[in-house]
């Protein structure tokens, strides 16, 4: 049923402009995708609504916009040359390949909806060890010992399970002699690091204080799958919060609390949302946690808060040979400063594909509407797909329709569509039927349709139309800007 949702909301998001495949014409580009008129719309307004509370909400973050190209030694620093990869396995007779631990986490998921708790309890156990021990060669035997065929030829036909690297690499540099291998970036968060000085300095700003950073990063997963949950190019907005070592405990408590509320803010409910423990630690990590959402196909990681003490400063200061430290004079409780230091991490990181995603699935919703019988006709049933976006995040945020095209209704409209044009996004549109004008706004979430009609004309009044309920009400057109004032201003969601 839920799976059914799925299909529904990625055919809803080509149907109507808000993903689509990448190079479409030329049968895709595997796992990249391109986001449409209203989808780089409510792109935009996640990011400025994560951008707005991270930056704008506090006084002691700021923001950043690094290359995404590093000098290749960044990520022999952080760690990613040697150990960013995943468990990858073959089957000899499809020639697929797959990541080892999502098979047998595929294989929990079914022992779960067949009931067996029990066994997929002692599965997760021990999958949890295997990755926690690096142990390839259990992983294959789990996956022998639970009898996982691969989906496409149903056989048990497996290679050996081995460790996949996940960068992209090119080379930088006109002549082959002088290229140097660079890589893509696989996350946002070195940029912020091997700026933490310039940006300490520059701003100066005290410990504790933040960088927050939204771009594009590119890991060759092994498969992508569901849509844009899991993408080769995609986007992340992280922020790496600079404390003093020995606090670390308590910011990761107060970074977890504010990105839960942050996503209740939204206002999907609070079932939509867990917290997931990490067992197998990242490298660089002493405590991580993972916001998980309830997704069409379960709940799946979004963000990820991550306690990432000072492993990369102080990797990037042995390989750079430039000191990574702060001076802290504040004094502590023997009224001593604390003097240098390399500062600790709190980091939270959130995909943005994955936001909107979640946003997506959350906002669809396939409603029955029955329009009482009369006199003189039956009672009728009729379905409308609506969006119930926050009204700030929805594409266009009004739309304006003149009831028809002619009789100077048109021409009233234009005006009052020049008047909102620069402080709201407002689609025009004087085709069609009323009704099917308010379905096709229902469908890309706009939460107020204005209409103009002769009566307009006459006293300076419209019909506003709210996209949730579906009342219909009659106001002049002056109230228009309250109304909307009232429903989309950021501090619904920020404060
Ligand atoms: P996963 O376990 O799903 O591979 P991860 O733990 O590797 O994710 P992080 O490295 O913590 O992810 O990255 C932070 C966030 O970036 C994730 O929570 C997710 O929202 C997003 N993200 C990571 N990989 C992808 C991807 N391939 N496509 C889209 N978003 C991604």
């Amino acid at each position: 049923m839920s799976e059914d949702i799925f299909k529904k909301v990625v055919s809803h998001a080509k149907e109507y402009g808000f993903v689509f495949p990448s190079s479409e014409i030329y049968d895709n580009l595997g796992a990249v995708y391109d986001y449409g008129q209203n989808g780089v719309e409510l792109k935009n307004n996640l990011r400025q609504y994560w951008w707005k509370s991270m930056v704008q909400m506090n006084d002691n973050i700021v923001g950043l916009d690094a290359a995404i190209f590093m000098h290749p030694k960044t990520w022999k620093a952080s760690g990613h040359i040697d150990g960013f990869s995943d468990p990858m396995i073959d089957n000899k007779d499809s020639k697929k390949r797959y990541r080892a631990d999502n098979l047998l986490e595929d294989k929990i998921t079914r022992y779960q909806k067949d009931g067996k708790s029990l066994k997929a309890e002692e599965l997760q156990l021990a999958l949890d060890q295997a990755l926690l021990d690096n142990n390839l060669v259990q992983l294959k035997t789990l996956i022998e010992q639970h009898e996982i065929a691969c989906p496409i030829s149903g056989t048990r036909n497996w290679t050996d399970v081995r460790q996949f690297n996940l960068m992209f690499a090119t080379e930088m540099g006109a002549m082959a002699e002088d290229a140097d291998k660079v890589y893509l970036r696989p996350e946002t968060a070195q940029g912020i690091f091997v700026n933490f000085l310039n940006v300490q300095k520059s701003g100066r700003m005290k410990i504790p204080f933040g960088i927050a950073q939204t771009g594009k990063a590119f890991r060759n997963e092994i498969i992508a799958r569901q849509f844009i949950m899991r993408m080769r190019e995609f986007e992340q907005m992280e922020m790496q919060f600079f404390i003093r070592p020995g606090t670390q405990k308590e910011w990761y408590e107060h970074w977890k609390n504010m990105r839960m509320n942050w996503h209740l803010k939204l206002g999907f409910g609070s079932a939509k949302y867990k917290f997931h423990d990490h067992v197998k630690l990242a490298h660089y990590a002493d405590a991580a946690v993972d916001i998980e959402f309830d997704f069409p196909f379960g709940f799946k990681e979004m963000e990820g808060i991550h306690s990432r003490t000072d492993f990369d400063l102080r990797n990037h200061q042995e390989l750079s040979g430039k000191k990574m430290q702060y001076f802290d004079a504040d004094l502590d409780e023997n009224g001593k400063a604390y003097g240098n230091y390399i500062p600790y991490v709190i980091e939270t990181s959130i995909g943005l594909d994955r936001l909107f995603l979640a946003t997506m699935c959350a906002a669809y919703n396939e409603e029955e509407i029955i329009t009482p019988a009369t006199d003189s006709a039956p009672e009728k049933k009729d379905t409308r797909v609506v969006l119930n976006l926050p009204p700030i995040l929805a594409p266009y945020k009004v739309a304006i329709l003149p009831l028809m095209k002619k009789d100077g209704l048109p021409e009233m409209a234009k005006e009052i569509l020049k008047d909102l044009k620069a402080d709201y996004n407002c689609f025009y549109e004087e085709k069609d039927a009323i009704g099917k004008r308010y379905r096709r706004q229902d469908a890309i979430g706009t939460p107020f349709c204005i209409t103009i009609d002769h009566a307009s004309l006459e006293d300076q009044t419209v019909t506003i139309r709210y996209r949730d309920s579906m009342l219909q009400e009659r106001i002049n057109v002056s109230q228009i800007r309250e109304i909307l004032g009232r429903e989309i201003n950021w501090s619904n969601l920020l404060n």
